[in-house]
């Protein structure tokens, strides 16, 4: 069984550790390029997407995870983790992977939306919606022709998306009790 690693800089990565543990998956927490070395997937958690840049930029991680990533990892962000993934941020000037095909849009709810939950569809899942978190989220604004949407919100907003090796969820699977998108990206491994 592959193991999965969680990027541990900053954010809720512990929250992703507790999903994979009770999933019986092995992981570990990635904080320097050797244990990057050392997993077969890496999940980016939800935090601050600014200060996961300049963390992962300081401990020589940003390129590992780039090298490795172009290389085939299974790779997923969540929120804040989908930002860093991104190609394209508009306006906004910050470290990012620029990996994955899309065009985020960072907080991209109002003040008033600044945290909200739903039920969303999931294309990839065929066992009822799925109950997402959404904390001063973003929304991907659009995708390259390699992308497949998996979610849109009701106004048509997208916030989860597939690109080969590459997953990226506005929302938070790690902070409900629904372990599909866990089970989902490990079976992304080998
Ligand atoms: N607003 C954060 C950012 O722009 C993301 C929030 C989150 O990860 N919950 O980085």
């Amino acid at each position: 069984m592959g193991s999965t690693g969680v990027l541990a800089v900053q954010g809720d990565f512990t929250e992703h550790v507790h999903v994979l543990r009770r999933l019986g998956q092995p992981c570990r927490e990635v904080r320097l390029p050797e244990d990057l070395g050392k997993v077969d997937a890496l999940i980016i958690p939800g935090g601050e997407s600014t200060t996961i840049g300049k963390l992962s930029d300081r401990f020589g991680l940003t390129e590992a995870i780039r090298e490795r990533t172009l290389a085939g990892m299974p790779l997923w962000g969540t929120c804040a983790g989908m930002i860093f993934m991104a190609k394209d941020l508009g306006a906004h000037r910050q470290s990012m992977l620029q990996l994955m095909d899309i065009t985020v849009e960072r907080n991209a709810f109002g003040a008033q939306l600044d945290s909200f939950e739903t039920d969303l569809p999931i294309s990839v899942f065929d066992d009822g919606l799925f109950h997402a978190v959404f904390i001063r989220a973003p929304v991907i604004e659009s995708v390259g022709a390699s992308v497949d949407v998996l979610s849109k919100l009701k106004d048509g907003r997208i916030v989860a998306a597939e690109q080969d090796n590459l997953l990226a969820t506005a929302f938070h699977p790690e902070l409900t009790d629904d372990p599909r998108f866990h089970e989902y990206f490990v079976d992304k491994i080998g």
